[in-house]
């Protein structure tokens, strides 16, 4: 850090003497002028970023928390963020349909692009799926891409892959903030793998646990812990149809089934009166799409979905 400093005022000369305020004062214009600006694409991409850079670079969302991701439309807005910008990190295996327009449109021939799937092996049957009415008629909300299946970001292990990806992109593009990047990844990585370690040892006791979704976001996930996610597929805020319903139904009658998951700040009736039906509960599995853009959040929400997964599966 010292070194760092110093290089970057060559005009002075004694550091060993240097008091840390006159460090501070001489690097601050010269680090804000330097500063990386990273554009990422929708909330866990943008945690994860966030907590790898830290304070070094400018870390910016351009999916607003609160919009679905899955269909999301790009703004004037950012294609000017991706045209600005130095680096720009998606999730990636298909999950950010708007993003090749965009960044054509913003014509920057400098920018720095980071997969954060990189390297990931996507899945795209892991778990049954039935498929809804509407997909059958084409109108088609698919999650199923020739890239496979993008929730990866549900797996704690994957999510570890996806950190060091985003590590590694951010030192290639800005070398002189790698050990920031580094010491940043190491803290957050210790703490997913901690997370993983919790998960294996409270969903051990009920393997094959097996639980019904209106969003095909869970199979990493159910595959890493022995669970079984049976996917209705179907974004949480449409409205399901008669079909989707008796799909739901006899998924229940073939699967041995513990739970209906919704979604946090999803409020279907159907779901509801659905669940009641079927005398199942209705509980809620958070996908990380939207929520808090602190980077702890991760943990709290996949700590929360760990405390369902276990009530759910006891
Ligand atoms: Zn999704």
């Amino acid at each position: 850090m010292a070194t760092g400093c110093t290089q970057s005022n060559p005009n002075q000369g004694k550091t060993s003497e240097e008091s840390p305020q006159v460090q501070e004062a001489a690097s601050t214009p010269s680090a804000q002028l330097a500063k990386t600006k990273v554009v990422t694409t929708f909330l866990p991409i943008y945690l994860f970023t966030k907590a790898v850079a830290g304070n070094v670079a400018d870390v910016e969302i351009l999916v607003p928390p609160g919009t679905e991701v899955h269909e999301y439309q790009a703004t004037p807005e950012n294609v000017r963020a991706i045209a600005t910008a130095n680096v720009l990190v998606k999730n990636g295996l298909g999950l950010e349909e708007f993003l090749e327009g965009t960044v054509k449109n913003a014509q920057n021939s400098k920018l720095a692009e980071i997969d954060a799937s990189k390297g990931i092996k996507p899945l795209n049957e892991i778990s049954p799926v039935v498929k809804t009415a509407k997909e059958e008629k084409g109108h088609s909300h698919d999650h199923a891409h020739a890239q496979g299946n993008p929730h990866v970001w549900l797996d704690p292990v994957l999510a570890k892959q996806q950190v060091i990806n985003i590590r590694d992109g951010l030192i290639a593009a800005d070398p002189a903030n790698k050990a920031t990047y580094e010491v940043n990844a190491t803290t957050y990585i210790k703490e997913l793998e901690s997370l993983d370690r919790e998960f294996q040892q409270t969903l051990q006791k009920n393997p094959s646990c097996t639980f019904i979704t209106f969003h095909d976001a869970f199979p990493y996930l159910a595959k890493r812990y022995n669970l079984k996610q049976v996917a209705v597929v179907e974004i949480p805020e449409d409205q399901l149809s008669p079909t989707d319903v008796q799909n739901a139904i006899n998924a229940v009658k073939q699967y041995k089934v513990k739970a209906l998951f919704s979604e946090p700040g999803v409020d279907n009736k159907l779901l509801t009166s659905l669940s009641k039906d079927l005398k199942l509960n209705l509980r809620t599995l958070d996908s990380l799409e939207n929520g808090e853009t602190d980077s702890q959040y991760y943990f709290t929400a996949m700590k929360a979905n760990l405390q369902t997964l276990e009530t759910t599966c006891k």
